[in-house]
């Protein structure tokens, strides 16, 4: 019976593919839901004959870069293995991991801007480090594809809240309009899917990218609570209290998903959780490290003091020691030393520098002409070698991204993916 069911949801799929030229973004943050309307999304277009995939069809996941380890480790598994599969067929399937601008990452809001980690009241975050990245790059995309089909792995069974928003969004064919996107039509696939039906299709079979879907159903294993799905406005429910939320998250009052890692033997969290203890205990305006008066001047808990933010940035590069992982970027700090020289309280201009060799022994260059001259020095070569600079620079990160982790493969084709992008965007932007 189930069986059924499923044929008829990639069915659907199919016809829809086949039905007009509007190309697809599909949401994935490794989570089962969205894995599963992945696997359906690559199944569907495999049923199709290789002459007929024509449409482009994107997979987006967001990185907060405060993800927790294990698990953008596992995403991006996921994601490498869904581009050779789409490679190896001919799918036309792009898989996109989208992250915040460095300007609005957690740190930088946090230490560099003061505000105090995020609560249900002021939940700052999401819009930020989730939905503005898939905006752009729908946006971006949009420009060239004037409208798109938006694929989301939403289900009624997975929270009343969202059972709410989906039946008060009218559907026509089975689309509804995006909220605040009006060129994209949002498709729920699996919507009327309790959770045992997706279970049980993860766990019958591969995934067509390849591995099985075994170490996911063990990260939900230890604790019982919803997948955070790809945010595309604020009416989806709260990331927290989810699987596949950021380490940091002070939005949930337990973080069972790293308290879960944790006890399966991933050491690492327990320092990370810890860290998560000290954002709750700076955020709370009884332990003094807060202003008195709000970021508008009125009276009431303000944002973070700056001796606080300093505090916070020795005990974060300690935290980065003691546990190997990269938390913050050079170019976070270089930003928030920028943020300290006009907070209400600055500091000299060396405040990030002399907290960074102190923790490390290294000398840190707090000069932000060096990074201007950079700068400079990438639109010359992007230039001269006929490409965005935006683009060149994305090159860069990802060159950096993979020598940090000590791996190199999967980099030819994520550089390939950006030089596409980059001609994807040029020819749009000749086209205008
Ligand atoms: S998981 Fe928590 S910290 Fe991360 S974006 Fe969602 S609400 Fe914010």
């Amino acid at each position: 019976m189930t069986a059924a069911i499923f044929q008829d949801i990639k069915d659907s799929l199919r016809h829809l593919y086949l039905e007009d030229e509007r190309p697809w973004l599909v949401g994935f943050s490794g989570g089962k839901d969205s894995t599963m309307l992945a696997s359906l999304v690559f199944d569907a277009v495999l049923s199709i004959p290789a002459e007929q995939r024509t449409k482009p069809v994107s997979v987006l996941c967001t990185d907060t870069r405060v993800e927790i380890p294990a698990i953008a480790d596992m995403v991006e598994g996921t994601l490498d293995r869904m581009r050779k599969c789409s490679q190896q067929h001919e799918l036309n399937i792009d898989a996109n991991l989208l992250k915040p601008t460095v300007e609005e990452s957690f740190w930088v809001n946090i230490i560099g801007r003061g505000y105090p980690p995020p609560n249900r009241t002021f939940r700052w975050c999401t819009q930020r480090m989730k939905i503005d990245p898939v905006n752009v790059f729908v946006q971006q995309r949009l420009g060239h594809w004037g409208k798109a089909i938006l694929h989301l792995g939403a289900r009624r069974a997975e929270s009343s809240t969202r059972a709410q928003t989906m039946a008060g969004r009218e559907a026509r064919n089975g689309l509804r309009r995006h909220p605040d996107l009006p060129r994209v039509w949002v498709s729920n696939p699996i919507e009327f899917l309790p959770t045992e039906d997706v279970w049980a299709y993860l766990l019958q079979k591969p995934n067509p990218w390849g591995g099985d879907n075994r170490p996911l159903y063990k990260l939900y294993a230890s604790a019982s609570s919803g997948e955070c799905p790809i945010q595309i406005d604020t009416s989806t429910p709260s990331c927290g209290n989810s699987r596949f939320g950021c380490w940091t998250c002070t939005v949930v009052d337990r973080d069972k998903a790293s308290e879960g890692l944790l006890a399966s033997g991933d050491e690492r969290m327990e320092k990370l959780i810890e860290f998560r203890e000290t954002l709750l205990f700076y955020r709370d305006p009884a332990n003094g490290k807060r202003d008195n008066r709000r970021m508008n001047g009125n009276d009431g808990p303000g944002p973070l003091l700056i001796s606080a933010r300093r505090e916070l940035l020795a005990k974060l590069l300690a935290l980065q020691e003691e546990t190997h992982l990269q938390l913050i970027s050079p170019e976070e700090l270089l930003l928030i030393q920028q943020m300290w020289k006009a907070a209400r309280d600055p500091d000299d201009g060396r405040g990030v520098a002399r907290i960074v060799n102190k923790q490390r022994g290294v000398i840190m260059s707090t000069d932000l002409n060096e990074l201007n001259r950079l700068r400079e020095l990438q639109e010359e070569v992007a230039v001269e070698k006929g490409i965005r600079a935006d683009t060149l620079r994305r090159l860069l990160a990802k060159v950096e991204e993979y020598s940090e982790s000590h791996r190199a493969h999967g980099l030819p084709d994520d550089l390939l993916n950006i030089l596409k992008d980059d001609l994807e965007n040029q020819a749009a932007g000749t086209a205008k």
